[in-house]
């Protein structure tokens, strides 16, 4: 929060400076309350300089205590049974990484009503301890619930980084602590690095235009969420067992605001979905119409894939929001993405470079796609995909 000393006298000046409202005049001297996000633009507004932030130093000297990697993996449910989110399984294995590089414990924190049966899978992605917060009720995702039992742990142990999936449970969660926690979260990275003992975030920004590196040298913990399918899950401790730490935190009275009645999720358009799928035939607006589409469906179906389309071809009604892959749409992590009249911009690649083989089919040699494609094709896309038909067809 912004400091204020016994300078203040009290001008007002400040008040209308601030653009979150934190401050107002108490007794003829400036206060300010939690609202302030210590944006700084009110220092330069007092005429006597009584508005300082707090110097980066002395937050800096409580850093040595926050020890330790943490992921937050997601039970979800999977019809009447529930499961572990395969994202919770991919951030363990980067947050593996990032421990060994700073030689600390990587925890997984798990919160549910009988989740013990997750246990040694996730320790096999290489947890070192997991927090369970296991109860009736916690059964069903709820904010208030869900935030409090994190809070508490994260006050209690001190982590380093704490991890969410960019799932909707991790994008509700994740601000809500951070928020109590008053510390900075960044959200959706495509990379996690430690540079310096700092966790380097890396996300696209200025509308994908450059990958920003976003570090929190003053604040602890480093908050970031992660969308599924950016990181490999890699089982690096077969057969291992984290030690467990069950920990028993009552419910705060306001979850109670919320009562699950009944979950619904939408099936899947094509029946597969596209951030799960092993095979996904993209389109862009070089396939320029149905027809074309058509031949992406058909190609999908012989190799047992699902369609994607990019943001152009979804603006020309080629496909349905939710199949778009890119920045902001899909992150997939196939292993065939066949990439067909697609340019290559960078909001799309993030969405689907992760993926095993990539094949691109473009009349343009010099598409940016080919930088991140194993083949090629160069050529029109409506007369090449009947060729591939065919012979698979053979
Ligand atoms: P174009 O760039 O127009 O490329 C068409 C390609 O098709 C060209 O390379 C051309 O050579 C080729 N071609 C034409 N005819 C044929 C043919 N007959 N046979 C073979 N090739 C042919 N985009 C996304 O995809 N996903 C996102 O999530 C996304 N998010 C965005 C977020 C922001 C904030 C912004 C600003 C943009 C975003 N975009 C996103 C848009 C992105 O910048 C590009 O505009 C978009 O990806 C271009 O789509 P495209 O490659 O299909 O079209
Ligand atoms: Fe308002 Fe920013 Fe000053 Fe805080 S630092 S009181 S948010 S102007
Ligand atoms: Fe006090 Fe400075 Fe704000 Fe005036 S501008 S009320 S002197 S802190």
């Amino acid at each position: 929060m912004i400091q204020i000393s016994e300078k203040c006298v009290g001008c007002g000046k400040c008040t209308t400076a601030c653009p979150f409202g934190a401050l107002s005049l108490v007794n003829r001297k400036a206060v300010a309350s939690a609202a302030c996000t210590m944006c700084g633009a009110c220092v330069s507004q007092c005429p006597v300089g009584a508005l300082s932030l707090p110097t980066s130093s002395a937050v800096k000297k409580d850093l040595s205590s926050y020890k330790g990697v943490w992921v937050f993996v997601e039970v979800g449910q999977n019809g009447q049974t529930q499961q572990v989110r395969s994202v919770g399984y991919e951030l363990l294995s980067k947050g593996r990484e990032l421990a060994n590089q700073v030689g600390e414990e990587l925890c997984a924190v798990i919160i549910g009503s009988n989740i013990a049966a997750f246990y040694g899978e996730i320790s096999q992605y290489g947890a070192d301890k997991i927090y369970a917060v296991d109860a009736p009720a916690y059964a069903y995702y709820n904010t208030a619930a869900y935030a409090n039992a994190l809070i508490t742990l994260i006050k209690k142990y001190n982590p380093s980084v704490v991890l969410f999936p960019s799932t909707y449970v991790g994008r509700d969660l994740s601000p809500r602590i951070a928020a109590e926690l008053f510390v900075g979260l960044t959200a959706d990275c495509t990379g996690l690095a430690i540079k310096e003992g700092h966790l380097i975030q890396t996300r696209p920004a200025f509308g994908g235009n450059i990958m920003a590196d976003i570090k929190c040298p003053d604040y602890r913990p480093q908050m970031a969420t992660v969308r599924p399918n950016v990181f490999k899950k890699v089982v690096s401790a077969p057969g291992k067992m984290a030690q467990v730490v069950k920990e028993t935190i009552p419910v705060p009275a306001q979850a109670a605001k919320v009562r699950i009645v009944s979950t619904h999720m939408d099936p899947p358009v094509s029946g597969q979905k596209l951030d799960e799928a092993e095979v996904v035939i993209a389109g862009g607006r070089g396939m320029k119409n149905k027809a074309g589409f058509d031949l992406l469906e058909n190609l999908a179906r012989v190799l047992g894939g699902t369609v994607g389309a990019s943001r152009a071809a979804i603006d020309l009604g080629l496909k349905k929001k939710e199949d778009q892959v890119g920045q902001s749409g899909v992150t997939v992590s196939a292993k065939l993405y066949v990439a067909c009249g697609i340019s290559g911009a960078v909001q799309h690649v993030v969405g689907m470079e992760h993926s095993d083989v990539i094949i691109g089919i473009n009349k343009d040699a010099n598409a940016p796609i080919f930088n991140v494609c194993k083949y090629g094709l160069v050529g029109d896309a409506s007369q090449i995909l009947p060729k591939i038909l065919e012979q698979l067809k053979k």
